[in-house]
């Protein structure tokens, strides 16, 4: 199977026309890590056609050497000197850099090694636009990765249900749920981990604070855990003590809103469609209360691309990893989420979440 090296040198070959570019220059952390496995605070991929160079300094150069495969490791004491050899060396005259998530002195001081190399950097979108159309399908061993990052947010949930009580507070059970998921192996978090209860729970984003969880909360937790540098994304609503008949239709409607749209998503399904299976029902009686799109690419970054999201013509393909979690929120009162990761594939698609989604009062 091609790397994902070779798939952009292929990808190159084919843009090379369009674009008349000689190679590309991957700068960024995340990028880099994509295409070579390898985190690391500093360096540059250069891919050319047929060959691809990995450059970092003394601190990476070792290990660097040792776990990048498909391409060949130079340690650096200057990237302009290295950079100016390696282009000349291949004719470079014009390289494609990425654009999308550049600081304007950075893009400055490559244009100027460029420059100094006698080469032109292409700042359009042509590179971003081959590196997400890569990322955004998932190798089976990528998913593998992102199944085993869900596995460890899984098991925080079932860990932290026994510690959810009246007393304690949305940013104690947050830390036990980080804490849990850093013995378990975990990197890290995959985010700013998200408790928020009673009213809090309106605000689909809010930061876990110092407010005491009370007998007839609703506690939403936005999850996911960090691991072998791919995300994983889990929301789940429980309650604690009692529910009123209002809190209970909301999580049914909630959870027939997301099995709809988990129906509806799979090969070929236009994005848009499997958001509008989720919305139409929410709006049909709370208009207003789901404005945030239904679902989200995960991989090396807790967003990408596709987006389950209002009027998305792009088709969902085997090979997609996203969330399906629509929610409502009753500003001053409550709100429910339910979020799910699913991998698109040949025939339908796999739930990668594996945590019970039935109304759970603690
Ligand atoms: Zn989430
Ligand atoms: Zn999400």
């Amino acid at each position: 199977m091609q790397t994902s090296i070779e798939k952009l040198m292929d990808r190159l070959s084919q843009a090379e026309s369009a674009v008349q570019a000689d190679g590309a220059l991957i700068t960024s952390d995340r990028n880099r890590f994509y295409f070579t496995g390898f985190p690391s605070s500093a360096g540059a991929l250069l891919v050319f056609r047929d060959t691809a160079y990995f450059m970092t300094d003394f601190r990476y150069a070792e290990a660097a050497g040792k776990s990048i495969q498909g391409c060949q490791v130079i340690c650096y004491s200057s990237l302009k000197e290295t950079l100016a050899q390696l282009l000349k060396k291949h004719g470079a005259k014009r390289i494609l850099l990425e654009s999308e998530k550049m600081y304007l002195q950075e893009s400055r001081t490559l244009t100027g090694i460029l420059a100094s190399a006698g080469a032109e950097a292409v700042l359009d979108d042509t590179l971003d636009t081959i590196i997400i159309d890569l990322r955004t399908i998932k190798t089976p061993e990528e998913i593998q990765k992102i199944r085993e990052s869900q596995k460890i947010t899984d098991d925080a949930f079932s860990y932290i249900l026994g510690r959810i009580a009246p007393g304690r507070t949305e940013r104690e059970i947050a830390l036990e749920i980080e804490f849990f998921m850093r013995r378990q192996g975990a990197e890290g978090v995959a985010f700013d981990l998200i408790v928020v209860s009673g009213a809090n729970g309106s605000m689909c984003h809010g930061v876990p604070s110092s407010k005491v969880i009370e007998k007839g909360d609703f506690i939403t937790m936005d999850t996911g855990a960090l691991l072998h540098g791919y995300h994983s994304d889990m929301t789940r609503t429980v309650a604690v003590g009692e529910v009123s008949e209002e809190q209970r239709h909301v999580y049914e409607l909630v959870l027939k809103a997301q099995e709809a749209a988990l129906k509806t998503a799979g090969p070929g399904v236009p994005c848009g469609d499997v958001d509008k299976a989720a919305r139409d029902l929410i709006e049909a009686e709370y208009k207003g209360a789901f404005e945030h799109s239904t679902g989200h690419g995960v991989g090396v970054e807790i967003h990408e691309w596709p987006r389950f999201q209002k009027g998305n013509i792009q088709k969902a393909e085997p090979g997609m990893v996203v969330t399906v979690e629509p929610g409502i929120y009753l500003p001053g009162k409550f709100g429910v989420r339910i979020e799910d990761m699913i991998a698109i594939t040949e025939s339908g698609i796999e739930n990668l979440t594996h945590s019970p989604k039935e109304l759970i009062i603690l």
